[in-house]
């Protein structure tokens, strides 16, 4: 299988680290990983990775520009609340439909 045939799977933000689930399995790979002695994450993404049962696969993440925007839109929340799914995303929670028509999900009234 050549690179361009890798699965791959689209990353999100779990509790201020980015993270992608394997596509084949239910290990999650972080897109910073750890460094094993110091304890630090990398300082540059890991977008192709191989989960703890061998499978290879390719990490989606959002542009450098966009990563930027939802790190400083997380870093006005507690760390518990820091979690962000991209558009189509498995874990994404649907949007509210019950709103009343007038009624934003952020509970403001349009104007
Ligand atoms: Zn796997």
């Amino acid at each position: 299988m050549s690179d361009l045939e890798l699965p791959s799977a689209q990353a999100y933000l779990s509790w201020d680290r980015w993270v992608a689930d394997c596509p084949r399995c239910t290990d999650a790979r972080a897109v910073y990983p750890e460094d094993r002695r110091t304890g630090k994450p990398s300082p540059v993404r890991v977008l192709d990775q191989t989960c703890a049962a061998g499978h290879s696969f390719h990490i989606v993440m959002p542009s450098p520009k966009d990563e930027a925007e939802i790190a400083a839109e997380m870093a006005q929340r507690p760390p518990p609340s820091r979690f962000w799914h991209p558009l189509g995303h498995p874990m994404r929670p649907a949007p509210p439909d019950d709103l009343p028509p007038d009624q934003s999900p952020t509970g403001d009234a349009d104007a």
